[in-house]
């Protein structure tokens, strides 16, 4: 990489798949804008990983030896006498699940947590990813993406595992187009194979294998090139006019910048609730 890079790389905006989910999530008025721009943009506070998120850590380490992004091992969540918590011992049993899958489809890994930056030509931002799995599945070079997750089947949330309604999954499926346009800017690789293996965090059994194709590579590849262009362009706008913050009770609570943000709210905001006087 060379210096002029390396300097224009700390001061440019990095748009990740999480940015954008989570600029998507703000433009509904779901996630507070001073948050994204602190956390997401000027990276001062991490956001504080879930129980979930731990033990998804956790599961990947077991599954690949997978560091945490400062290097270190993922702690097994424990109970207070020191044992595995029983999401801990699930996550045992579906790692030796994982083994199984890789012995059984011919998966290799040739790397885990490899990071993939894409700085378009002309542009002030660039675009970054971090496959889990850079490796290869039958011999063929794949991007592979491991998951826990305790949604395997269902069909209604925004994060459900679900073949019939995973087309609509928008917050599932920018990584998949995502992914595969980075393979194909920085590794010349048209329509890369993507895969996805989750396992669920809530029994020992259940676990799916994806390979998630493109209808149209090409169309694909102009859809996301359109939309990713738009969203950082709106968002290096947003941050010369500023982010709208959205304070809430419940989201201020779990916030890391609670203690330094001066529109936290401990208390709930006034709203109106109006019932149209109809008894049946
Ligand atoms: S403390 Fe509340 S208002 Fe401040 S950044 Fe966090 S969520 Fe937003």
């Amino acid at each position: 990489m060379s210096e002029s890079i390396k300097d224009a790389e700390s001061t440019i905006l990095s748009v990740s798949q999480s940015l954008i989910k989570n600029y998507w999530a703000y433009k509904e008025g779901n996630f507070c804008g001073e948050a994204l721009y602190r956390m997401n943009i000027l990276h001062e506070a991490e956001f504080e990983p879930t129980e979930a998120m731990m033990l998804g850590h956790y599961f990947e380490f077991l599954c690949t030896g997978a560091s945490l992004r400062d290097g270190s091992e993922p702690a097994m969540p424990a109970t207070k006498a020191g044992k595995a918590t029983a999401g801990a011992l699930k996550m045992q049993e579906q790692a030796k699940r994982f083994k199984k899958l890789v012995d059984a489809e011919g998966i290799t890994i040739k790397e885990t947590g490899l990071v993939v930056e894409h700085f378009p030509k002309g542009e002030s931002f660039k675009l970054k990813g971090i496959f889990d799995i850079n490796g290869s599945v039958k011999g063929t070079d794949s991007i592979i993406d491991i998951k826990s997750s305790g949604l395997i089947g269902n069909e209604w949330e925004a994060y459900g595992w679900h073949k019939g309604t995973f087309n609509m999954r928008k917050q599932l499926t920018i990584q998949v187009v995502f992914y595969k346009y980075l393979a194909w800017k920085e590794f010349g690789v048209e329509d890369m194979p993507f895969y996805f293996i989750v396992h669920s965090s809530t029994n020992e059994i259940d676990s799916i294998f994806w390979e998630v194709r493109l209808a149209d590579f090409e169309v694909a590849m102009n859809h996301f090139e359109d939309m990713v262009f738009e969203v950082a362009r709106e968002i290096e706008m947003e941050m010369q006019f500023g982010f709208t913050p959205y304070p809430d009770v419940k989201r201020c609570g779990k916030c890391a910048l609670k203690d330094k943000c001066v529109y936290a709210v401990e208390t709930p905001q006034l709203e109106i609730v109006t019932i149209d006087g109809i008894f049946e």
